[in-house]
């Protein structure tokens, strides 16, 4: 039976409130404040020193190349990044760091009221608003496979890290995922940060809470209020957290059902919430009266940073196309497709290679189709970026040259692309080493074609009487002359002599 008006008076519209926190591990080539390298991998607690694992009286001494990468990254979310900055001391009470407070920056961090713009299926775009870009230290990791207790691995404490937290300005699952992924590309591509999510460099923290009322008076006390902010701790992938934002969601509209205006920021306040992996669902960790007080102060070991102009300037130049205007040009000027342009964006080194090939004479489309082929195949296997696998833009170049030329067809192109994966080289020394150069002597050619006629008398009959399966054995003759080849004959003179041999009587 329907509910009556009296029970359910008009349903108010629920507008989704979504503000992200990412934590970004930077690339340098040590830690934040000591001489310790920054590397992922190695046996436990071999890149430790007084300083990183907080001995008593051990000195920090910052590391500009993070903060260098900090302003960077700042300065490409167009931010404003303040002359001055400073260090303070965040309380912080763990095994995982043992001096006990994290350095990080609290009020004056590096950079602050950016943007993003985020591009969404369909063309759209959003403009997400970055609050604030900081840098701080990672903590420690500990480790709970061993076999009577509990270890602390340290070689991550003290790695840069980078926090970017955005405004509440996320209104759907599309979006938080649209600027998490938009974000993992930016810093990939300004070379700061490798966001490899295996590797834990990338973790993100969603607040979210429910707007009831007034879509168009978000935050407008006298036109809704808004449910508890759930904020869900430390998601390192991005299919836990796009799990994390629907359960949670779904969540805040039962409660709003169950419990009304209960269920509201002012009644409960915030709360902090973790994902379970194994059973995909989130679970309740602490409320606000258990909330941490960090006791933030100014370190007083680290002198504050002044970043003058020419500081800013000199980093600013180093900016080139950004992904979304790289990506903008591959569409217009490649006519890519949506998808190749994004896969080819996803570093700057990647794209760097196809508009070098280019650039060499490389035919884009036929650069575009082994990048996303074969290449492409090769890196997700090897979890490289299409550039690290070492296929030179010469190198492209000159296989798509060839197959444009017909002198290699499409399997003979694969079977060079192969080798130059496993080993590089010229292609046209490895298409003549493998005997895989496309014949271009005429007779021979037709020698194959008048074969592969003459032992498919059915399908060439078929092509030549125009039979509704014509197309289909047209096809099918192709591929009986390039067998017969080896794959050496080239495709379109095949194509052309079949059609004069088969054309109707
Ligand atoms: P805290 O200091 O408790 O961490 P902040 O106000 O600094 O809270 O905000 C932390 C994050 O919460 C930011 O990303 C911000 O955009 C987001 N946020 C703020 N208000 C809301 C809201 N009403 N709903 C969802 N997220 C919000
Ligand atoms: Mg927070
Ligand atoms: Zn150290």
């Amino acid at each position: 039976m329907a509910p009556t008006e009296a029970e359910n008076p008009t349903s108010p519209t629920l507008t989704t409130v979504i503000g992200l926190e990412i934590h970004c591990e930077l690339d340098t080539r040590t830690k934040m404040f000591c001489r310790c390298l920054n590397r992922f991998g190695d046996p436990p607690n071999t890149h430790t020193c007084p300083v990183c694992i907080g001995m008593p009286g051990a000195l920090p001494v910052m590391n500009r190349q993070a903060v260098d990468m900090t302003i960077k990254a700042g300065l490409a979310l167009n931010c404003q990044v303040p002359e001055f900055t400073k260090w303070d001391r965040k309380g912080y009470y763990y095994p995982d760091l043992p001096k006990n407070y994290q350095i990080s920056q609290y009020d004056l961090p590096l950079a602050r009221e950016g943007y993003l713009d985020v591009p969404l299926p369909g063309g759209r775009t959003s403009r997400i608003r970055v609050r604030r870009a900081h840098l701080e230290e990672d903590a420690g990791k500990n480790v709970h496979d061993l076999a009577a207790h509990t270890g602390v691995d340290l070689n991550r404490a003290g790695v840069p890290l980078l926090e970017i937290v955005s405004e509440p300005d996320i209104h759907s699952v599309e979006e938080v995922m649209g600027y998490s992924r938009s974000m993992r590309r930016l810093v990939r591509w300004l070379g700061i940060s490798q966001a490899n999510m295996q590797m834990g460099h990338m973790r993100f923290e969603p607040n979210i809470s429910i707007w009831v009322g007034d879509g168009q008076r978000i935050f407008d006390e006298s036109a809704g209020y808004f449910t508890p902010i759930l904020e869900i701790k430390n998601l390192n992938s991005f299919r836990s957290l796009e799990k994390t934002v629907e359960w949670i969601i779904d969540y805040h509209r039962a409660q709003i059902i169950e419990r009304g205006r209960d269920w509201s920021l002012e009644k409960v306040g915030k709360q902090n919430w973790g994902y379970r992996d194994d059973l995909e669902c989130c679970e309740f960790q602490r409320g606000k009266e258990e909330a941490h007080d960090y006791r933030y102060f100014p370190d007083p070991d680290l002198a504050p940073v002044r970043v003058e102009a020419a500081w800013r300037d000199r980093i600013a130049a180093e900016i080139g196309e950004l992904p979304i205007a790289r990506k903008g040009r591959y569409l217009a000027q490649y006519q890519l497709s949506d998808k190749e342009a994004d896969a080819l964006t996803e570093d700057a080194p990647t794209g760097d290679l196809l508009d070098s090939a280019v650039k060499l004479g490389g035919p884009v489309r036929r650069v575009v189709n082994l990048m996303m082929g074969r290449m492409m195949a090769a890196s997700n296997q090897k979890g490289s970026t299409l550039a690290q696998l070492g296929v030179s833009a010469e190198a492209l170049a000159e296989l798509a040259g060839m197959m444009e030329a017909g002198k290699l067809s499409a399997s003979a192109a694969d079977r060079v692309m192969e080798v130059l994966l496993a080993e590089g080289g010229k292609p046209l020394d490895i298409a003549t080493r493998l005997g895989v150069l496309a014949v271009s002597d005429a007779s021979a050619i037709e020698a194959w074609v008048d074969a592969a006629i003459a032992a498919n008398a059915g399908p060439a009959e078929q092509v030549r009487t125009g039979d509704k399966k014509a197309k289909q054995a047209f096809g099918f003759l192709m591929g009986a002359v390039m067998k017969l080849s080896g794959g050496k004959a080239p495709p379109a003179a095949v194509k052309q002599l079949l059609e004069q041999k088969l054309s109707p009587k």
